[in-house]
């Protein structure tokens, strides 16, 4: 039987009916230790039982009611990401694309008081922000955007983690009014700038100097992922704008864009909107999620990610083998391609995503224990180890 779906996946030849904190399950009942969380989404673990409470009793309670009138539980969350953040106000969307929409239209805003009519965003090579219009255009990665010009205007492409790029553009250019910036690149394959998050210091000073927004895309980084609940909070810089999204529901779709200091004021009524943005059901697991993220999954991150990293250089430094990334997402970079490692894992148990041809790209749930992270460095060292030896004899 032909399936009724759009071809837009490459889908692997496995489905998933079943779930607990780490583990996956087929439709063999065969379990899978899972490195990628629905990619950087299910921090908290798979079917986790405080968010599968949440998600039902406010489904007894009360699921949607619009925008039109006041949604206590989106003000409860409001005031659960200022407190996570430092950041001021927020918008709710549902998914990270829409998170980065309403942080673009933010810049234009800020660029037209401004009296700047073209208004631009610095933005970087190999940079992801997602699959709309807008947010293709700045995508870094001309396979994103083959096909569906002509793309939306107003990006300046400099190169990533090249402060040098950014003087540059802003001496040819001054209709300049942002720069929207992963803190470490995911889709790209775990991409950290090589002062690591000093890097946000040098961008934070360069937008003071020009009056630009400085606009985070956390929504892979966010969410404790690197062992803070946002990567900026490893540096000394605040953002004017960060966006959120994947690890925030837990795997119910939400996002959130949130906004200080110049980028502040910049939104009135009627100015932006959406129907399913901060409903309560959305809310009231983001709020859950935040809450449970705080209590332990954080911490965790940043001591499992030590370890995993450490064990992965240990392991493979002799190799060639290199690792980037902080807490739980790491780039295992290998000195050749490596997607057929993607079977080879999934034949082992181990589920993991290769990014850009030769980057093992692991984001595994928050809530991995000592036991379960040394399983996945033995198992993925096992197989590396495998791989580059069969290079070498070939
Ligand atoms: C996933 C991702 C997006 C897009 O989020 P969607 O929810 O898929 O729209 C944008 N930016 C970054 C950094 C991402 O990782």
């Amino acid at each position: 039987m032909t399936s009724a779906l759009m071809p837009t996946y490459a889908r692997q030849p496995i489905g998933f009916v079943r779930g607990e904190g780490v583990w996956l399950y087929d439709t063999e009942g065969r379990r899978y230790l899972d490195t990628t969380a629905g990619i950087a989404v299910c921090g908290l673990g798979h079917a986790n039982p405080v968010i599968a409470e949440a998600i039902a009793d406010q489904a007894r309670t009360l699921v949607h009611t619009s925008n039109l009138y006041q949604v206590p539980l989106q003000e409860k969350l409001g005031e659960a990401l200022r407190a996570v953040s430092g950041m001021d106000l927020c918008f709710f969307g549902n998914s990270g694309a829409e998170a980065n929409e309403a942080a673009i239209k933010l810049a234009r805003l800020f660029g037209h008081r401004k009296n700047i009519a073209e208004p631009a965003i610095i933005v970087m090579e190999n940079s992801f922000h997602g699959r709309t219009l807008a947010t293709l255009s700045a995508t870094g990665n001309a396979k994103i955007q083959a096909g569906f010009g002509p793309l939306v205007q107003g990006f300046v492409r400099v190169p990533h983690d090249d402060i040098a790029a950014i003087e540059k553009a802003a001496a040819e250019n001054p209709n300049i009014v942002a720069i929207l910036v992963e803190p470490i690149q995911g889709e790209s394959g775990v991409r950290m700038p090589k002062n690591g998050f000093r890097y946000l210091d040098d961008l934070r000073a360069i937008c003071d100097r020009h009056d630009w927004l400085l606009m985070l895309d956390e929504i892979q980084t966010g969410n404790g992922r690197t062992g803070k609940y946002f990567a900026y909070q490893h540096s000394h810089s605040l953002p004017d704008v960060v966006t959120t999204a994947k690890g925030l529901g837990n795997g119910f779709p939400i996002g959130a864009c949130l906004v200080r200091a110049k980028a502040r004021d910049l939104f009135g009524p009627g100015m932006h909107g959406t129907t399913y943005g901060g409903t309560p059901l959305g809310s009231r697991v983001a709020l859950t999620t935040i809450a449970e993220l705080q209590k332990g999954p954080i911490a965790n991150a940043a001591r499992m990610g030590e370890r995993i990293s450490h064990a992965f250089r240990k392991n493979l430094g002799d190799l060639g083998v290199t690792v980037e990334g902080a807490g739980l997402m790491i780039g295992v970079v290998l000195p050749k391609p490596c997607t057929e490692l993607i079977a080879r894992a999934r034949e082992d148990g181990v589920l993991l995503i290769v990014s850009a041809e030769n980057r093992i790209r692991l984001l595994p749930p928050l809530i991995i224990n000592e036991e379960e992270a040394d399983l996945l460095v033995e198992k993925i060292s096992a197989l590396v180890r495998t791989f580059l030896s069969e290079g070498a004899s070939a």
